[in-house]
């Protein structure tokens, strides 16, 4: 059997630790071939980060690769050497004497192919290989150093399973497995024996850092059994489940077909709620109402715009519809008027002719902006115009007219390749024991952005995606508004969307340019935000879900300032004061928490 093993900084953090290491890996190699993937020991890449800031605020993107793959170079010559002294055979490798190609895109290169002639050797020569994870080289000729983006040894570690086609990939962590939540925030999170790819995929990149989305993505495509565990014990930790996949190539590995299939749903209405104040604990009411009616909500989008008022948006099955206007309308009176009597009154408006969602599934469509814009992109060209749009890692929708269905769907084929698949397949029965909701994430990384008056043309969402996705910016909670305004005669709309703050600066400056070629447009960009998120591949059958996590804020007088749903989680936009406060009480929300906190060792504890 072979096995790929990776463990992460804490775990090789001090010498101590990567002779415990050592002697763990040794055990295992005495019955199976091992690869062992490190990280840097430590908090390294954070100190190596923090000495090139001290020299520049935006230091050349090849030399902090060329700094940040020193890391993991020390640690596999330690590891080497301690498996060694313990009379195991072990050979150190990098990226590049291994051969893990990738893109030239420094800082965030994806893999695309990885040698595997030497590992194979040197392996049936009872040796351990010991790899420098988060690391590869651009080009076998030029051997270009590049990095995968922090966190990405897990990348490297599943990558290598793949190419390897090894049994197991068996990540090593400071804590017990995968969590409901970050225990450092809640400590009494519970540990979850499993959970499918696509829950983890969608909790990593809503924040959950214990493992790096594209190592989730990689293990989904492939099918590599993959488990998380702590690096102290022999506890079974937590396996992530992934389908059967349809055979894939080795070579272009984290390029090949990130899109699988395209799925739609004509049978959808939609409501909105306009003008409402912005207070906490109406998403609450209006959903809390809903979920009592037993109504099934598909979609919730809310975003502000005037000073103190926003939308709500949702959309529900169409037998459900005349249920879903007369909550809303009986909630109306409750509201209350809105201060300025400039921005006009709350209003409940719905949208009768027939819509449709169509979909575009895989895997890593957030990492990956292209796919959207692409999609954006196709419906444009097919002259659809989009209404809505909710974005997943595993799911981007577009909500369009009933009658452009057929025709969007038949574009997005075309253009990614792929076939129609029905949604009622494989996945309603794998989901068929499903929590509604398995974990939350806190991401406190994020900034938002909002165009105001962006003009109301087919492709302007083409348009700007577009614009980021050449950036390689990846966008999630894309939100339009439904309403419509009239500025100078142009009739406009407001978009917004979040980013990563890292990605911020970038974002604004691509977008201001573009901006200034309009007639009308304005950019507003807060980083004083966080993102809270309930993901669960179960929450699509079970009403009152998002009413739950609205009312847990609400009753701590949270304000929500945006809400994004897909199929398979929500996430809303709190101000950055609120941020941990709003992961406990949804955690708690959801009845997620253990009998006991989780014990994160401390360095004195573990040897
Ligand atoms: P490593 O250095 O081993 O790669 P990381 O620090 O990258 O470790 O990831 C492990 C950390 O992820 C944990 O210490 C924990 O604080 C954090 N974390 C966030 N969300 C979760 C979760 N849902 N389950 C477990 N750990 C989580
Ligand atoms: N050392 C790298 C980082 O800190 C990669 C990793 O640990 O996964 O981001
Ligand atoms: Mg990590």
């Amino acid at each position: 059997m072979l096995i790929v093993q990776k463990y992460g900084g804490t775990s090789v953090g001090s010498v101590d630790r990567i002779q415990t290491v050592a002697r763990r890996v040794a055990k295992t190699a005495r019955d199976h071939s091992v690869v062992v993937v490190v990280s840097a020991m430590g908090k390294t890449t954070d100190g190596l980060v923090k000495m090139a800031e001290e020299i520049s605020g935006n230091p050349s993107r090849r030399e902090m690769d060329m700094l940040l793959s020193t890391g993991e170079q020390v640690t596999i010559a330690l590891m080497s050497m301690a498996l060694q002294e313990l009379g195991q055979p072990a050979l150190s490798m990098t990226g590049a004497q291994v051969g893990i190609v990738t893109e030239a895109e420094h800082t965030r290169a994806r893999i695309l192919h990885i040698q595997t002639e030497r590992m194979e050797r040197h392996l049936n020569e009872g040796k351990v290989i010991v790899v420098a994870g988060f690391q590869g080289i651009s080009d076998r000729e030029q051997l270009e150093i590049t990095t995968l983006g922090r966190g990405g040894s897990d990348t490297s570690a599943v990558a290598l399973a793949a190419a390897l086609g090894a049994d197991q990939c068996e990540i090593y962590t400071d804590v017990p497995g995968i969590l409901t939540t970050d225990p450092r925030i809640v400590p009494k999170a519970k540990l979850m024996d499993e959970i499918t790819c696509d829950e983890m995929l969608e909790l990593a990149s809503l924040g959950a850092k214990v493992l790096h989305p594209r190592a989730v993505e990689i293990a989904r495509n492939y099918g590599i059994p993959l488990v998380v565990r702590s690096s102290w014990t022999d506890d079974p930790g937590t396996r992530v489940t992934s389908p059967k996949p349809e055979p894939r190539p080795l070579e272009g590995l984290e390029l090949v077909r990130p899109v699988d299939g395209v799925e739609f749903d004509a049978d959808q209405a939609a409501v909105s709620m306009l003008r409402i104040p912005d207070r906490p604990g109406i998403a609450a009411r209006l959903f809390g109402g809903i979920a009592l009616q037993k109504l099934n909500v598909d979609l919730i989008i809310q975003s502000i715009h005037e000073a103190n008022i926003n939308d709500i948006t949702f959309t529900v099955t169409q037998n459900c519809y005349n249920r879903a206007i007369a909550v809303a309308d009986a909630i109306l009176p409750t509201l209350g008027r809105n201060d300025d009597p400039e921005l006009g009154e709350p209003e409940v408006r719905g949208y009768e002719a027939p819509i449709a969602k169509v979909s575009i599934v895989g895997a890593g469509m957030i990492g990956r902006p292209k796919v959207a814009s692409q999609m954006f992109r196709t419906l444009a060209e097919a002259g659809i115009n989009i209404q809505m749009i909710s974005t997943s890692e595993v799911k981007v929708s577009c909500v369009i007219d009933a009658a452009d269905c057929d025709r969007a769907v038949e574009a997005l084929c075309g253009a990614f390749d792929v076939r129609q698949r029905s949604p009622e397949t494989a996945e309603a029965a794998d989901r068929s024991d499903s929590p509604p909701v398995r974990g939350v994430a806190l991401d406190r990384n994020q900034a938002r952005l909002a165009i105001r008056y962006v003009p109301d043309r087919p492709g302007m969402a083409a348009t700007l995606f577009a614009l980021l996705a050449d950036s390689n910016i990846s966008v999630d909670m894309i939100i339009q508004s439904q309403r419509c305004q009239q500025i100078d005669g142009i009739l406009t709309r407001d978009i917004a969307f979040t980013v990563s703050q890292a990605d911020a600066a970038e974002a604004q400056k691509v977008l201001e340019a573009a901006i200034a070629t309009w007639e009308c447009g304005e950019l507003f960009v807060n980083p004083a935000i966080a993102k809270v998120s309930a993901v669960g591949a179960g929450m699509v059958d079970s009403p009152g879900v998002a009413a739950r996590m609205f009312e847990a804020l609400a009753a701590e007088n949270i304000n929500i300032s945006m809400i994004a749903t897909s199929e398979i989680k929500i996430s809303c936009v709190v101000d950055e004061k609120d941020a941990v406060k709003a992961l406990q009480v949804v955690h708690e929300a959801f009845g997620l928490s253990g009998d006991e906190a989780v014990i994160i060792p401390s360095p004195a504890t573990v040897s």
